[in-house]
């Protein structure tokens, strides 16, 4: 009998292995993952100051360390308007390659026991759950992925379509000395934008990403539309190694699970609408579903549940409501219009877009007021 039985070893299973085992150093982990690490993942590969916030809840302090801090943002709206600025807390770029086997190198040392295997059935029995007839286990985190198996097998839908987006990444050689984030967001087929993410050894993480239905509406080849439209935002930063993979936008509310099985990262799609960024996500949802696992045994979900709904309730809300906003591009035109003059109000939608923020009615209401006065004009 495993106390925690992890599928998938992205950011959101390792975080719930090793946070199991940093509550109780005498549980059971096992992490199950279809691939051998270290393994790629197409990704931008963004890890915003919240995501080292999780780090060093689970006592991984100096995980990435030793990649260069991005301190630089620029976004360019639809419309032109543009802001570049400093963040409050820096950003890194680490190549999930390196980072996702960083902390399975970690789970391991922490005593998690970690396997190569596909899971392909899982079964509810009474007050345990059976993975593939052979791992029974008190609780299941669910972290693996956008397509995630468990999900389905648990009974919860995927991702509707319109809450689905698709992006493709590469890698392209920058200047040296090259260290603002880019955002380079486009009018056609909007919501949708390029980015270039230095990783500071000379070279970025380069891609771009759009609505799944917008794809669709194209008529076109998937390849050549993501491809070529990368091209073109960004023609000064040809990109190899490219791969694309789809992102389950937050809905809003999303489901957290079923019985003893708890969803976590994109297995909840769980990414911002905003902005694409799941890491951040995938790694507290994961921390909360371990920690669930191990103080809650009798009934883990429910106080996942809570747990979730308390630290990303009201953010979950709030981009919601904005994604809603955003559908119309002159919304992000004020926003990033309103963000070019005033630091707290580009500090705020760093929140928004990559942590846990909600936006205060007066912020709201200056990001309103411009909108109204651009659609006059
Ligand atoms: C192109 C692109 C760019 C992105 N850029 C960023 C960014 O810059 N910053 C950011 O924060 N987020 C970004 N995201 C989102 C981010 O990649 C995800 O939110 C994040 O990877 C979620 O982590 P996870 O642990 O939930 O899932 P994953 O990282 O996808 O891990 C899931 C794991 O489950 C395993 N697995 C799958 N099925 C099974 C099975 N049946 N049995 C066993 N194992 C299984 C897989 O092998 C995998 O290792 C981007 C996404 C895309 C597609």
């Amino acid at each position: 009998m495993w106390d925690l039985v992890v599928v998938g070893a992205g950011p959101a299973g390792s975080a719930a292995a090793l946070r199991a085992r940093q509550l109780r150093p005498d549980a059971r982990v096992l992490l199950l993952d279809k691939a051998d690490f270290p393994r790629d993942k197409a990704c931008g590969d963004g890890i915003a100051a919240h995501g080292i916030d999780e780090l060093d809840l689970l006592g991984l302090p100096g995980l990435v360390a030793d990649y260069l801090p991005i301190r630089r943002l620029s976004v360019l709206s639809p419309g032109g308007a543009e802001v570049s600025a400093t963040v409050a807390r820096p950003n890194h770029v680490v190549p999930r390659k390196v980072f996702d086997a960083r902390l399975v190198d970690a789970a391991r040392d922490r005593g998690v026991e970690v396997r190569r295997h596909r899971v392909r059935a899982v079964e509810a029995r009474d007050g345990h759950v059976v993975v593939d007839g052979t791992f029974t286990a008190r609780a299941v985190v669910a972290a693996d992925g956008a397509s995630s198996t468990v999900r389905r097998l648990a009974g919860v839908p995927a991702t509707a379509e319109k809450h689905t987006a698709i992006a493709v990444r590469g890698y392209a050689d920058v200047p040296a000395g090259d260290d603002v984030q880019l955002i380079a967001m486009q009018k056609e087929g909007w919501p949708a934008y390029a980015w270039s993410f230095p990783i500071g050894d000379g070279t970025a993480n380069v891609g771009y990403g759009m609505l799944l239905p917008r794809l669709h509406a194209t008529g076109l080849p998937g390849r050549q539309v993501l491809h070529g439209r990368l091209a073109e935002l960004l023609p000064h930063l040809p990109a190899r190694d490219l791969r694309a993979h789809h992102l389950p936008l937050s809905p809003g509310r999303p489901r957290f699970g079923v019985g003893r099985v708890m969803l976590a990262g994109d297995a909840a799609s769980l990414i911002n609408p905003l902005t694409g960024e799941g890491i951040y996500y995938a790694l507290l949802s994961g921390r909360l579903a371990g920690e669930a696992a191990v103080r809650a045994a009798a009934d883990p979900l429910a106080a996942y549940r809570r747990d979730m709904r308390k630290a990303l309730g009201r953010h979950l809300r709030t981009t919601d409501v904005l994604a809603r906003a955003a559908q119309s591009p002159r919304f992000i035109d004020a926003a990033i219009g309103t963000a070019a003059g005033r630091q707290e109000v580009f500090d705020l939608l760093v929140d928004v877009g990559l942590g846990a923020g909600t936006v205060p009615l007066p912020l709201a209401w200056a990001v309103v007021r411009r909108w109204l006065r651009d659609l006059v004009r």
